[in-house]
């Protein structure tokens, strides 16, 4: 044991209701894990808090004991920063209890919880809000970063939604920041990532969903991508907000409704998901199945809870994961033409590049109205470099970064901190804009020392 497993455990044990990990303990390896398999960082000390009174005094012992402090919601963000090496990570895994008040139409959620936890508690009451796409998800990263999903382009994005938060800052001193209380804090943590402390608790709004709604995938021959991709981008600029419609450049998987000799093949994919009156459904699906030459489809009526796992098989951990993400404000030919270029060259069967419509209600919120900036983005390009063995690195990260480069002339400015890897540190200030220098004053006030760093870092 190193002097600071030993003094974690003399200093904390006892005062706290969590556990603490060490690197000597069976649940340690498996506990340092997060969903990038090419993280691999060690810290001298894990706690994972049961409780939030459980967070001032870990803080309080990382900075007498000069040791790096990480945080860790649900381990999902590529940069890797829930973990650090050589010093302290607070681990929330224990705590993602989510409460409903189904009258007030308000979760108040723990910080460990994933996208599962809160949409099974919230579903339950008839209710949801927008949060991201894959239910593993942590809450706490994609809510800090922004958030957005399938519900975006009707409820906005998940910061949005977002009521108060409970936080400890770097002083170990619990605080309520919301509209009324610490409102330049409740302005920076929208967006800000974790830079500003500690989040316990998140409080959300609510909105009744489903629990059904219509949701699934039309899946069109890559040949055809440029009029599919033509008909998508002029589509989607009168489809109700009730309407999302998404598209993924990719190898078929397997899917059960595609004939076998498409499977591994390049191909279109319209994932598409509707939350309007399931009559009126059919009605505004049918202009897509006429893109192109469909070959394949399964969509159906079918519980939001189940639609918010429908991508989990091809998102698991474990794989090695390098993205690159653009904004677009809209979708150019240059846009379009670089995106099939580069999906016919896909380095892995596990490579694609993803286009997120957030366009709507996001867009009705002004740019300054909270840290995040980017009010303007209609569309989110994903660049999903996923590959198993670390021999692919080299191939799939330079395929990423050239098709970064490549569609880079199209996007607007600017970048979302949540789908940033490790070495994008220079793209944090685009990532905020104007909104920069606010939120560096904002820093110098609840963390001058930059305690909280293991993030995308805003500079005190
Ligand atoms: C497969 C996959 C799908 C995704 N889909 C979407 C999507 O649809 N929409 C979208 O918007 N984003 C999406 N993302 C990005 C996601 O929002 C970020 O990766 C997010 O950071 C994950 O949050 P987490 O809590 O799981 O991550 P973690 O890695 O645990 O945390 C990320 C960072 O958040 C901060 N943090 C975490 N918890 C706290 C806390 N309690 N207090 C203060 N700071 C904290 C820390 O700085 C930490 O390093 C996806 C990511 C993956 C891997």
């Amino acid at each position: 044991m190193t002097t600071q497993t030993l003094k974690a455990r003399e200093d904390l044990e006892g005062t706290i209701k969590g556990s603490i990990l060490v690197p000597d303990d069976p649940a340690y390896e498996e506990t340092r894990q997060v969903w990038n398999a090419m993280i691999d960082r060690r810290p001298a000390v894990i706690v994972q808090c049961a409780q939030a009174e459980d967070v001032p005094p870990v803080i309080r012992f990382a900075r007498q004991n000069g040791l790096e402090l990480s945080i860790r919601g649900a381990g999902h963000n590529i940069a890797g920063n829930a973990l650090c090496d050589n010093g302290v990570t607070i681990d929330f895994s224990r705590m993602r209890k989510v409460r409903v008040d189904g009258a007030k139409r308000r979760a108040y959620v723990e910080p460990g919880a994933t996208l599962a936890d809160l949409d099974e508690a919230t579903q339950a009451h008839g209710l949801a809000t927008a949060v991201g796409i894959n239910s593993t998800t942590g809450i706490a990263g994609l809510t800090l970063g922004g958030g957005f999903g399938w519900l975006t382009r009707k409820y906005g994005m998940t910061i949005d939604n977002l009521v108060s938060v409970d936080m400890v800052t770097a002083e170990g001193r619990k605080i309520r920041a919301n509209e009324n209380e610490n409102k330049d804090l409740f302005w920076a943590i929208r967006g800000g990532g974790g830079n500003f402390g500690v989040v316990t608790q998140f409080e959300f709004k609510l909105v009744p969903l489903g629990p059904e709604i219509v949701a699934g995938l039309i899946v069109f021959p890559f040949s055809q991508a440029k009029q599919v991709l033509t008909k998508y981008r002029e589509f989607v600029t009168s489809a109700p907000e009730e309407l999302n419609v998404w598209v993924v450049l990719r190898k078929a998987p397997p899917l059960p409704f595609l004939p076998e000799n498409v499977h591994g093949n390049e191909v279109v994919v319209l994932p598409i998901f509707y939350c309007g009156a399931t009559a009126e459904a059919e009605k505004l699906i049918a202009p897509l199945r006429v893109f192109g030459e469909v070959l394949g489809e399964h969509i159906d009526v079918q519980p939001y809870v189940g639609w918010q796992k429908a991508f989990d098989a091809s998102l698991t951990p474990g794989a090695r994961n390098y993205w690159k993400s653009h904004n677009f404000t809209e979708l150019a030919d240059g846009a379009l033409n670089s995106m099939i270029d580069f999906a016919g060259k896909l380095p892995s069967p596990h490579c694609e590049i993803l286009i997120g419509l957030v366009a709507g209600a996001a867009n009705r919120i002004a740019p300054n109205a909270m840290a995040y900036p980017h009010r303007d983005a209609k569309f989110v390009l994903n660049v999903h470099g996923r590959w198993d063995e670390a021999k692919e690195d080299q191939k799939c990260i330079g395929w990423a970064r050239e098709f970064f480069n490549a569609s880079a002339p199209y996007a607007s400015a600017g970048a979302y901190v949540n789908f940033m890897t490790a070495d994008e540190g220079d793209r944090v200030a685009a990532a905020y804009g104007s909104n920069y220098e606010r939120l560096a004053a904002i820093k110098r006030r609840y963390d001058p020392e930059n305690v909280f760093h293991l993030n995308q870092n805003i500079k005190p």
